[in-house]
């Protein structure tokens, strides 16, 4: 396969006026796409009303800048686990088009996604290719100003609905959709809902291909991970060509023909407009659409399915599909890799942060004589449960810990608090020291954590 993958004028399409207009079939990929779509929604539209103990399960909460996911809750500390689920993310990708080429643009995406609903409810309110090809042609009539109206209507209420459950993931749902009945939204909330609204509608019901095509740069570089083992969605040329119509029932072959009968169905079906005969494209999404429909045009001629289909470059020449191969293996053992040394690190991360600052003065002589040191400590519970500890410090003779020696923080807490350090002047040996402060959890399997710090004074001479 080549990886250099041609790229296509899109206002060339199928329709005069540069249009795609898309026709309505059925088949097994397109319930499959239902079925993940279907999937993919209601995880999306429900997960944001779970809830766990007294709080949303899934909540990005900005204000305290809490990211909570059912259990967990992860802290801007924990953003370097963020940057692996990128990671993990981008090798699942390559990994995925290297076996099934962009299985990911044609099925789980959510900007294909979207544009299929959207699409949908075009052909509810509009009808299918031909009406609408006609209604754009028709003139302005309350009929048609009644369809377009529908249309957009759907497709307002569904970028409406989608930007409420995004923002939800954001700012509390249950508060969110109340001050929305109530016109009590917040300026910052009311405008995020405005924003996504928009970028729905624009981007599923306008600009749809065009955003794979233009603003999404995975298009674009998923040609240098494809290899000649890939299966991509591709056009049988040997067993299609010549292309022609033909009579039922005749002996096609003996005129010369091959099994495409230059139908158009799969053109017609195609959400970007192209025509998959003419090889592997950039602007093929991999929706299998055109599998599906090329396959009912195949059943109705009595041929068998698979004129379009997903294979390999090198089964197409002939050769044997081979799955299992080198890349393969290398982005899979990569894969595996990230996810365990995520899984670990999950596991791993400290549930408790302990953080010791000294205070800028120096030092200073208490009511007794002794010399006393100030510090900020910092504890951050990153628990589900509330946590006591005790503190104590070490590292020189004759220290005393002055203030806050049992503390109390809350589940997903951050305390800050001052604590004195005092010391005969006898103890000292020098004019700075270093010492510990020990934070020990007096749950059962807490931790023990330790702050090294130092401790300014005047030794007696
Ligand atoms: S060529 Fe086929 S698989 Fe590619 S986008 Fe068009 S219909 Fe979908
Ligand atoms: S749908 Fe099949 S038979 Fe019809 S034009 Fe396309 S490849 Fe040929």
């Amino acid at each position: 396969m080549s990886n250099a993958i041609p790229v296509r004028n899109l206002a060339v399409g199928p329709d005069d006026n540069g249009k795609i207009h898309t026709r309505k079939f059925q088949g097994f990929f397109r319930r499959l796409r239902i079925a993940g779509g279907t999937l993919l929604f209601t995880l999306f539209f429900g997960t944001v009303w779970l809830s766990w103990g007294d709080r949303q399960a899934v909540l990005w909460d900005l204000s305290e800048k809490q990211f909570h996911i059912f259990g967990s809750t992860f802290w801007p500390q924990d953003l370097v686990l963020l940057s692996a689920i990128l990671l993990i993310c981008a090798f699942g990708l390559f990994f995925i088009t290297v076996v099934a080429g962009r299985v990911w643009c044609g099925y789980t995406c959510p900007q294909s996604v979207w544009m299929w609903v959207f699409m949908w409810a075009e052909r509810v309110a509009e009808g299918d290719r031909n009406q609408r090809k006609n209604l754009d042609k028709a003139p302005l009539s309350p009929s048609k100003i009644y369809k377009r109206a529908l249309k957009h209507g759907m497709w307002l209420a569904i970028s409406l609905a989608t930007a409420v459950t995004f923002v939800g993931y954001f700012a509390p749902i249950r508060q969110l959709v109340t001050d929305l009945f109530t016109l009590q939204v917040t300026g910052m909330a009311a405008f995020w809902v405005f924003f996504f609204t928009a970028a729905t509608y624009l981007n599923a019901g306008w600009l749809r291909e065009k955003v794979c095509l233009h603003m999404c740069p995975y298009g674009r570089f998923q040609s240098s991970m494809l290899d000649r083992d890939s299966l991509v969605i591709s056009y049988d040329a040997q067993r299609g060509e010549n292309r022609g119509p033909r009579k039922a029932g005749s002996d096609y072959k003996a005129e010369g023909l091959g099994d495409c009968i230059d139908c158009q169905m799969c053109v017609q079906v195609c959400p970007t407009g192209i025509d998959i005969r003419d090889g592997l494209q950039m602007e093929c999404i991999g929706c299998a659409a055109c599998i599906d429909a090329c396959d009912s045009i195949m059943d109705k001629m009595d041929y068998a399915p698979g004129l379009i289909r997903y294979t390999s470059d090198r089964e197409l020449e002939g050769g044997r599909l081979r799955i299992l191969r080198p890349r393969l293996l290398g982005y899979g053992a990569l894969l595996v890799s990230f996810i365990a040394i995520f899984s670990w690190a999950v596991m791993a991360r400290p549930m408790v942060e302990f953080d010791v600052v000294k205070d800028r003065g120096l030092f200073r002589f208490d009511g007794k004589g002794n010399i006393e040191n100030s510090y900020i400590l910092k504890v951050l519970n990153k628990s589900q449960h509330s946590q006591t500890f005790e503190l104590r410090v070490s590292g020189m003779d004759g220290l005393s810990l002055i203030g806050h020696q049992n503390i109390v923080v809350g589940a997903g807490e951050w305390r800050e608090m001052p604590v004195s350090v005092t010391a005969v002047p006898e103890a000292l040996d020098r004019g700075v020291s270093d010492i510990a402060f020990h934070l020990d959890s007096v749950n059962d399997g807490g931790e023990r954590l330790v702050e090294t710090s130092r401790f300014i004074g005047q030794p007696n001479q």
